[in-house]
Order: structure tokens, then sequence, then C-alpha cells
């Protein structure tokens, strides 16, 4: 096929729809890979924000339970003396570290410069008190006179001042209950309560909207994971559909237009048009050159009428009682052919063979069945209607003897229903012929069992 004829034919190429959806089925997954990649990242980031939450959460708890712990036992050392209470709370303070823990998780955690705040300022406070609880246990320490010579050492650095030294043993209890108990202490504590408690829940107030903007992105992927899905399975949806509508509908349909023996449909696909477009022309040619060896193989190149081999068996296969042989034979044909030449006689064969045609219908069939012999086997008639036949044979000898050269025929009918046959049509008309050959040529005869016809022609 030419460029021309390919660029003739329309339709969409199907590699062309192949590559479009392939390459969009590549994109798509690779879209679905990296939002599968960052869902994955981004639920991590909501898990550690979850415990983020928690773990303020704990710290906060692990703090206020540490400075009571330290509390109660500064409280129980200044209201009975004894130092039991004195080394839990040094036991707290400096190896269990609840409190001191707690505040540095939660100093770790805060990047937030108004939580920080509230956590200084907690911590200053908490210093302030512990000062406090310091100068009450010497008070007690020094009431009771006890020697204790594991004191640690922030004790041992410390002194009472003067006037305290001075106070008689239960006025430093009093004092050193006072320091503890007092609203001073009170009022240092509940600050420091609130310093904390503001920084927590600044913290927890940041680390929830972190979690729910985690959270909320987290939704947005599984979103977004759900398009691209959906968008692959459109894809595979809208190949199946573009395959079936393209290519596999029109080959089916071609399919059975090609066993029906019909052309093949320009459907579908640029491809299977193209196909189908192909396989036309070339069934047209092979129909044409069939047709073509059909016409030779039946027909006389020479006059185009039909030859010997169509001849019989157009004669075996007819309806016989309805059916007239008519014998045409040109007289002296050889002399035609010697005296004009070789051409004029076929010219002869080819004049004899148009005026038998024009003379007789379209269904009865004209034959050239031998050098100058010619049959015409006319259909649905009867020996009823020989006056009619041989009026056409009288006009056909008429307009032959007109032309130039001259040609008469001598003729010999053969009614299929004829009264008294002696051997088949073709041998009855034969006779017929012949009886018009020697009786001196020109004339038409009906073979009518005895005396075969008149002669009809004219010199
Ligand atoms: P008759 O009157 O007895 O029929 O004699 P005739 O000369 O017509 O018949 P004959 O059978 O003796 O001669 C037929 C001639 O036809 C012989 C042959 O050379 C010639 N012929 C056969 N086929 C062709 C053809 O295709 N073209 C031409 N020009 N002549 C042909
Ligand atoms: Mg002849």
């Amino acid at each position: 096929m030419t460029d021309k004829q390919q660029k003739r034919i329309s339709g969409i190429r199907i590699s062309t729809v192949y590559i479009i959806t392939l390459a969009v089925a590549i994109v798509f997954s690779f879209l679905l890979i990296f939002v599968a990649i960052r869902t994955n990242i981004v639920y991590r980031q909501a898990e550690y924000d979850t415990d983020n939450y928690v773990r303020i959460q704990r710290d906060a708890y692990g703090m206020q339970r540490g400075s009571d712990q330290l509390t109660q036992d500064v409280r129980s050392y200044a209201v009975t003396g004894d130092i039991v209470y004195l080394r839990a709370y040094f036991e707290e303070a400096e190896i269990t570290r609840q409190r001191d823990r707690a505040l540095e998780s939660i100093r770790s955690t805060a990047t937030d410069s108004e939580a920080l705040a509230h956590l200084e300022e907690a911590m200053a406070e908490s210093v302030d008190l512990m000062d406090q609880e310091y100068q009450a246990m010497l008070l007690v320490l020094s009431a009771s006179g006890e020697a204790v010579n594991d004191l640690p050492d922030v004790l041992n650095k410390r002194q009472l001042s003067a006037e305290e030294e001075a106070l008689s043993e239960t006025e430093k209890r009093a004092l050193a209950q006072e320091l503890v108990f007092g609203g001073a202490y009170q009022q240092v504590k509940e600050m420091i309560s609130e310093n904390v408690k503001l920084c927590t829940e600044r913290l927890m107030e940041m680390a929830q909207q972190q979690r729910e903007a985690s959270t909320a992105r987290l939704l947005k992927m599984r979103d977004w994971q759900m398009i691209l899905i959906v968008a692959l399975l459109l894809i595979i949806v809208a190949t199946i559909i573009l395959t079936t509508l393209l290519v596999t509908r029109p080959l089916e349909q071609n399919i059975q237009n090609v066993q029906d023996n019909k052309h093949m449909k320009a459907i579908g696909a640029f491809e299977t048009r193209f196909l189908a477009e192909s396989f036309n022309r070339v069934y047209e040619q092979t129909r044409q050159h069939r047709e073509q060896l059909t016409f030779e193989a039946l027909h006389d190149p020479l006059t185009g009428a039909y030859n010997r081999r169509a001849f019989d068996s157009m004669l075996a296969e007819c309806d016989e009682a309805n059916t007239a042989l008519i014998l045409v034979d040109i007289d002296y044909f050889k002399q035609i052919n010697d005296v004009y030449g070789h051409p004029a006689g076929d010219e002869v064969l080819k004049r004899v063979a148009k005026v038998l045609s024009e003379q007789f219908r379209s269904e009865d069939h004209v034959c050239r069945i031998g050098g100058d012999e010619f049959a015409v086997l006319m259909v649905h008639v009867t020996s009823a209607l020989s006056g009619l036949l041989q009026g056409k044979i009288a006009r056909a000898a008429e307009l032959l003897r007109q032309g130039e050269p001259k040609v008469t025929l001598s003729v010999g009918i053969a009614f299929g229903d004829r009264v008294k046959p002696s051997g088949s049509m073709l041998n009855d008309a034969d006779a017929a012929l012949y009886t018009i050959k020697d009786s001196g040529r020109n004339g038409c005869a009906v073979y009518d069992g005895n005396k075969m016809g008149q002669k009809t022609g004219e010199e």
C-alpha cells in the first residue's frame, strides 16, 4: 500500500493507544509508590507525635509525684526529727531524681519558648524551695543535736545564722516546721505547680496540634492513594474497552465477513482498517482475476460468444422440452479467407456473432462451436414458435448478405419438443444443417423427422 493510501485511512492507531495508556499507567504507578512512601513517613510522624503527647503527660505526672515526695519527706523530718526522712529526701533528690528526670525530659521535648519560660521559672522557684527545705533540715538537726557524719554536702556547707543558733530547741523545730508548712512555702509550691502546669499544657496543646496535623495529612495521603488506585483501575477498564472497540470487535465482525465471503469493513483502529482495506483490495483483485479466468474459460476470445465448452455444458443442463438448438455455419468461409485474407475472415466471424446476438434475446445463448460454426441455444421456446425463430434467422441472414464481404449462412434447427427425434438435439440440428449444405447452402431447415424443412435463404 502506498503512503498516500495509508494517509487516506483514518482511525486511531492501537499502538498509539497502548503507548499512551502504558505511559499514563507508569506515571500513576510511580505516583502511587511515592504516595505510599509519603504515607509511611507521615504515619511514623503521627506515631511519634502521639508518643510525644503521652510522654509529656507521663513527665508532668512524674514531676508532680517527685516534688510531692520531697515535700512529704522534709515535712515528716521537720515533725518527727527522724533521720530516716532526711535520708529518704536525699535519696529522692540525688539518686531517684524523679522530679529532675521529668524536668529534663520536658526540657528536651520543649521547643516552644513560652513553655520553656514557664519551665525555667518553675526551676528557679524549685531552687528557692529547696533552699528553705535545707534550712528547715539544718534547724531540725541542730535542735536534735544528733551528730550525723554522712550529711550531704549541701547541708554541710550551710550554717545557721547567729539568731537561729540562739533559738531554743523547740523554737528551732517550730521555725523548721514553719519553713516547710507555712504559707510562703505553700505559695512557692503552688507557683511551681502552676508554672509546670502551664508549661505542660502548652506542650500538650502543641503536641495535640501536631498530632491532629499528622492525622489530617495521613487522611489526605489515604485519599490520594484511593484516587490513584481508582485512576489505575479506570486506565485498565479504558484499555479493555478501547481494545474491544478498536480491535476485538472489528476483528470478530470481519472474521464473520470473510466466512460469509464478503468484503471486510474498514472499522476500528487504523491497523484493523488497514488490514480490511488491504484484504478487500486483494479480494477484489482475486475476484476480478477469477471472473476473467471463468469468462475466458467459457468464451471465445475472437467473437466474445460462448465457446464449445460452455455450449456443451449449457446443452447438457438445459430444459430440453422448452429449448431450440440452432446450428449456423458460414457458407464457403474458406473462400472468404482465401479471397479477403484471414483478418477479414475474423471480422466476418465477429459480425456473424454480433448479428446473431442482436437478433436473439439476452437469455438466449450464442456460441461459437467450431471454426465457422455457431450455435444458438434458445430458451423458453417450443416448435410452435418455429415461424418466429425462422424469421429471426432470415433477418440475420439478410443483414449479413448486405455486408462486405457478402456472407450467407446454412442453418439447421432442432426443437426440444420435435415429434420424431432420431438422436440428440445436436445430431438432429446437424442433420437439418446438412440438408441445407447438401441442397446448395444459404438456407434454413427445421428437423421434423421426415422431410427436413425448407430452404429459406436466397442467393
Ligand atoms: P462450407 O460451405 O461447406 O461450410 O465450406 P467452408 O469453407 O465454410 O468450410 P470449411 O470447413 O471447409 O472451412 C472452414 C474454414 O474456416 C477453415 C479454416 O481455415 C477457417 N477458420 C477456422 N477458424 C478460423 C478463424 O478463427 N479465423 C479465420 N479467419 N478462419 C478460420
Ligand atoms: Mg462453412
